[in-house]
């Protein structure tokens, strides 16, 4: 890059810098930055606001991260303080705020992974359970601008809290919530029609749940 007003040394223990775990980050990078000018420091402020995702330096290889799995769409990671032991991250290679700005097909392929991945933590971690969590915006927990797909196995007394109260809700509200929402997702409802149900089956169902 002609315009970039950083010596080659400079870049260089940049990267340094960034390859080192975070803690060893925070400690080092005051005394990087004390020695540049405020030229410099500017281009620097500039470059992190289009490039300083953690998740995208990951993807970059800028930054150390524990692959289990990555193609051309996605990367796994383990996520370094984990919910619980086997926590794993699934993210867009490509750089997204939230999920709303990926398309179908890579919504599709990393719920794909990270369903495979679910597996998996069942069959060798022997996890008892998995969420599949996503934070979509601040108020939604999410702290890092990067979409994640979190994969959590999940442990007898794990302590983990991912439950809530369900709240009292009168059926005309969720009569009011229903016609605002229902036909509106922008993709178009094919439901096969049901062949005739056999009245044989109707009574056999009757009999397995005869509270009904
Ligand atoms: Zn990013």
């Amino acid at each position: 890059m002609s315009d970039n007003p950083l010596t080659e040394e400079q870049v260089k223990q940049l990267n340094e810098i960034a390859s080192l775990p975070q803690e060893q980050q925070q400690e080092k990078l005051p005394a990087f930055l004390k020695t540049l000018s405020p030229e410099q420091l500017e281009f620097l402020k500039k470059q992190q606001g289009q490039g300083g995702c953690p998740f995208c330096l990951i993807v970059e290889g800028k930054l150390q991260s524990k692959t289990i799995y990555q193609d051309d769409k996605v990367l796994a990671v383990l996520d370094i303080r984990p919910a619980t032991a086997g926590h794993v991250l699934v993210l867009p290679k490509k750089h997204c705020s939230v999920m709303g700005q990926m398309n179908d097909e890579e919504v599709a392929h990393i719920f794909m992974i990270a369903n495979k991945l679910a597996s998996l933590l069942f069959e060798t971690l022997q996890a008892e359970g998995t969420n599949i969590f996503v934070a979509n915006g601040q108020t939604a927990g999410q702290t890092v601008d990067h979409v994640l797909v979190h994969v959590i196995p999940r442990f007898k007394d794990d302590g983990l809290q991912l439950t809530w109260t369900g709240q009292e809700v009168e059926d005309a509200k969720l009569e009011d919530l229903k016609n605002k929402l229902s036909g509106k997702i922008g993709v178009k409802e094919q439901v096969v029609e049901e062949a005739p149900v056999i009245e044989e089956k109707e009574e056999k169902a009757e009999e397995r749940f005869p509270d009904f």
